[in-house]
């Protein structure tokens, strides 16, 4: 498109939250044929609330339990931790960032500390191996979608069960994409049950439903799209998400809740963190590519 038309819709999208950078942007946009949606903190609001906190076996009782993981967690900005520490506090548990010693993130995964001496995982069942858990009892009555898993000696702990909810806006921006002709699919890397209750919440709205997935598989995912489906828009919010951001034809990150490398390495940062602004921009960029000659 002309210079002029490319800054006058630059422009205009930035005064709607979109920034865009660059009008090779905006012509990649114009010719999205799939979007690729992260679940938490995109298509979710990324706020969860703590449906159930157990203490596992005798070793840790429940209150010393909620201080270790309210603390480590206090070191992580992944949505959980926030609603954890959350949690802790309204249990008149304060949790000390302080105490964490060796603190590491899994990406994908959870997360571990050191904490009264202690080494804490805390995250999905990956992280059980990854503390080398090797028997786990079977606890299926955890209330909330997510469940968290925590453990400390090679053994399990505790449980926690966790629920976000749905934006207002992701079920109908994925219905208006389509209605534009553009596919969408999720790419999470929570449970299987937590990706189909998204679904199910969204109405069903999505093509495919991807889950259980480490930053590397997003990345894998986004190639095969383009490889099938053609031109692919990625959007998510963590930095899991940045790797996929990047390989994507364009990507967008949430402005608000997003992390910093996931801003740095997208294309587009929705500063409204409103996904109804995608099909927005998308509609801009055509018309814009439309002006031209
Ligand atoms: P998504 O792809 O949906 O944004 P993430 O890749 O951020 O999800 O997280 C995947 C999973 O890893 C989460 O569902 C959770 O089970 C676990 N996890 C990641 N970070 C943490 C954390 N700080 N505390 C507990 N669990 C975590
Ligand atoms: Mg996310």
């Amino acid at each position: 498109s002309t210079p002029v038309a490319t800054f006058c819709a630059l422009l205009k999208a930035a005064r709607t939250g979109l920034l865009i950078k660059g009008g090779d942007v905006l012509e990649s946009l114009a010719g999205i044929k799939v979007a690729a949606f992260d679940k938490t903190g995109t298509i979710s609001s990324g706020e969860f609330s703590v449906a159930e906190f157990r203490a596992i076996g005798e070793r840790v009782p429940r209150h010393q339990l909620l201080n270790w993981v309210s603390s480590v967690e206090s070191r992580s900005s992944h949505p959980m931790a926030a609603a954890l520490v959350d949690y802790a506090r309204s249990n008149s548990v304060e949790p000390n960032s302080e105490n964490v010693m060796e603190f590491q993130i899994y990406p994908g995964e959870g997360i571990y500390g050191e904490i009264d001496g202690q080494g804490v995982y805390i995250g999905n069942r990956r992280i059980l191996s990854r503390a080398s858990c090797e028997t786990v009892p079977e606890v299926n009555d955890i209330k909330g979608v997510t469940v968290g898993y925590v453990a400390c000696n090679k053994e399990l702990v505790g449980l926690f069960g966790l629920s976000d909810v749905c934006r207002t806006g992701s079920a109908e921006a994925i219905r208006e994409l389509r209605s534009m002709g553009i596919k969408s699919v999720m790419l999470t890397g929570d449970s299987a049950a937590a990706a189909t209750y998204a679904q199910n919440q969204l109405g069903n709205v999505l093509a495919e439903v991807h889950s259980e997935l480490l930053p590397e598989d997003k990345v894998r995912i986004v190639d095969e799209l383009k490889a099938r489906d053609g031109s692919t828009l990625m959007i998510g919010d963590g930095m899991n998400d940045a790797p996929a951001l990047a390989r994507a034809d364009v990507g967008v990150s949430m402005g608000v809740s997003g992390s910093a490398v996931a801003m740095e390495t997208s294309h587009v940062t929705l500063m409204s963190n409103d996904v109804r602004r995608i099909p927005k921009a998308i509609r801009l960029a055509r018309r814009t590519r439309r002006t031209i000659v």
